[in-house]
């Protein structure tokens, strides 16, 4: 079994963040090359062959990596995802597939710019905001149309 590190850009936007702790590097990598939200010992899974073998190693990485604002944490999943913006942001959108998995994060401006005021209004000190969308990705969805007709 080959397990390539992607140190090639697949025409993503992933460029690993600067400033990261060793084990951070590696938590990191592993996610930006999963396709799919993983699970904290589903990373562990991956980086057994790396030497990482505590799971407090991977948890803490994890922790690190969140509080700097590079993953996300998809509480309905129970899994963790790259940021795909620059820079930590509270408000956080996710597209999640339930047919297939996939996640996508969505740009959050638009998402911020309703929730912050109506925040803001209540005086309430606002630390994350995190939405998980669910249904199914255009492909799903095409899938399920067709078997319909
Ligand atoms: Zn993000
Ligand atoms: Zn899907």
């Amino acid at each position: 079994m080959t397990n390539h590190t992607h140190d090639h850009d697949e025409g993503g936007s992933r460029k690993r963040p600067a400033g990261l702790l060793k084990n951070e590097k590696l938590v990191w990598d592993v996610l930006a090359a999963s396709r799919d939200p993983l699970k904290a010992y589903e990373i562990l899974d991956r980086l057994k062959e790396r030497g990482v073998r505590a799971p407090m190693t991977v948890y803490r990485a994890l922790d690190g990596l969140e509080a700097k604002g590079h993953i996300h944490k998809l509480d309905g999943l129970n899994a963790f995802v790259v940021c795909n913006h620059e820079g930590p942001h509270v408000v956080q959108a996710f597209l999640v597939c339930e047919t297939c998995s996939t996640v996508k994060e969505l740009e959050v401006i638009a998402v911020e710019a309703d929730i912050a005021p109506a925040v803001r209004a209540a005086a309430f000190d606002m630390h994350t905001a995190r939405l998980e969308i669910k249904g199914n990705c255009s492909a799903c969805a095409s899938i399920t149309k067709a078997n319909v007709a």
